[in-house]
């Protein structure tokens, strides 16, 4: 059902069309350099300078990486500066789609497509709330930078050259908003209102390896705790070895938040939260995987390898295991952890690090942040019926790299999601509603109208 609030049934609004031309380019990235389609990437940067042409007019653009773009409109003032961020690849297609994932095609009041939600939408609603200020001739209050990276699915390399450019230009923002959030519809259960989550921190990441070696060998004379045997034992301790948790602060300000709309019986243990802590931490590692992840740093055994054939002993064996690091622990403490767990006849390689990113400061019963709350208030004019509240993101985004040079980044795509569009996220059938689009169009438009 196409909505007829702002605009005629049939014909898209012209926000809508521009995502679509959009989603109709395969900006797909991959780990290895010559899968990704150069040419796909540099229509995409063409299409957008057709789709937005003031603001290619009027904005200074940089150049960083291979397509990532980096826009400068200059405010009335340079002071606090906001820099505001989306990626415009897309992970690749998988599985069985309703609609074809290149097609960007409206139908039942959503757009379709790979990138709807990661990340076009949130680029195309950004270019469009600036557009339509530009044609109203609008100067915003703060300098307006726009970063959009063009590897985020696989490294990042653009946005830590956008963060390099601004550094050397010594730019240093006042707030930046990336994706990662949105207005999570149910997402407590429980709790009936839609949740505006904005990310003040991600969870970090290490990647490690546990290796086990010794005598490999013919198979018919197999000796006790051999590689694949002391591994195995390892990898089980680990499983079984988890480290403490705890309920993070933001975490506690979201339990806080939610209080007033969740069932009574609820009401006074989030309220609480903060006194409650330990025994809190306790309840959600045993209420499952998702709200287990949210108090503690997790280990998952990723990768096996023993021996290649069935008739020979494994000299080494090893398994992968991915880490997500909660606030609070370090990649230190982690593997000292780790090492204690394993025991030392088990080898620890470690081959990717990546500490917790810095903690964003956000608004409080008893204190008031000015970028968080600005972000907050722009989410309640446009978005009334949703409770705002900061949490803790599970998963990685360009933004990281963005902590070098500003105290407050803000996870938050501006977009009404169910749990299947949450789901469909790198999954399939992956869509956008209409009215959610240009909802979001309006948020930004606001936000930035509102920079003081
Ligand atoms: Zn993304």
């Amino acid at each position: 059902m196409v909505s007829s609030r702002d605009h005629g049934v049939g014909e898209p609004p012209r926000a809508v069309s521009k995502l679509q031309a959009l989603v109709r380019i395969p900006t797909v990235s991959h780990r290895e350099h010559g899968r990704v389609d150069a040419a796909a990437f540099d229509e995409f940067v063409a299409e957008l300078a057709r789709q937005f042409p003031l603001l290619h007019e009027r904005l200074a653009l940089t150049r960083v990486h291979t397509h990532g773009l980096l826009f400068h409109w200059p405010g009335a003032s340079a002071e606090r500066p906001v820099v505001l961020m989306a990626h415009l690849d897309v992970v690749p297609v998988e599985g069985d789609w309703q609609h074809d994932p290149f097609g960007g095609s409206v139908v039942d009041g959503s757009i379709w497509g790979r990138g709807t939600l990661d990340d076009k939408g949130c680029l195309a609603a950004i270019c469009e709330a600036v557009e339509t200020l530009l044609e109203r001739d609008v100067t915003p209050a703060q300098d307006v930078w726009l970063s959009f990276g063009c590897d985020e699915e696989v490294y990042g390399t653009a946005a830590s050259r956008a963060v390099e450019v601004l550094r050397e230009r010594r730019v240093r923002p006042w707030f930046v908003l990336d994706e990662g959030g949105a207005i999570a519809h149910e997402a407590v259960p429980g709790v009936r209102r839609p949740v505006a989550v904005v990310g003040v921190t991600e969870k970090g990441v290490m990647s490690l390896h546990l290796r086990a070696e010794g005598r490999g060998g013919h198979a018919s004379t197999p000796a006790r705790n051999g590689p694949t045997v002391r591994l195995a034992r390892a990898v089980a301790r680990l499983d079984r070895s988890p480290m403490s948790s705890s309920v993070p602060t933001p975490t506690i300000e979201l339990f806080r938040r939610l209080a007033p709309h969740a069932p009574l019986p609820l009401r006074p243990l989030l309220a609480n939260a903060g006194r409650f802590g330990p025994a809190l931490a306790r309840a959600m590692t045993a209420l499952g995987p998702e709200s287990a992840a949210m108090v503690r740093t997790t280990f998952a055994i990723t990768t096996l390898r023993g021996s290649p054939a069935l008739n020979v002993i494994a000299a080494t064996a090893t398994a992968g295991v991915n880490v997500r690091i909660m606030l609070g622990d370090t990649a230190e403490s982690v593997l000292s952890h780790v090492r204690r767990v394993v025991g030392d006849r088990v080898e620890i390689d470690v081959l990717e690090a990546h500490e917790p990113s810095p903690l964003s400061p956000y608004s409080t019963g008893e204190t008031r942040d000015d970028a968080f709350g600005l972000v907050e208030e722009t989410i309640g004019e446009v978005f009334p019926d949703a409770v705002t509240a900061p949490y803790v993101m599970m998963a990685a985004t360009d933004s990281r790299h963005f902590t070098e040079i500003s105290d407050r980044v803000y996870r938050f795509a501006p977009f009404r999601m169910t749990k299947a569009q949450r789901e469909a996220i790198h999954s399939y059938d992956e869509h956008l509603g209409v009215d959610d689009f240009l909802d979001g169009v309006r948020w930004y438009r606001r936000l930035i109208e509102r920079l003081g």
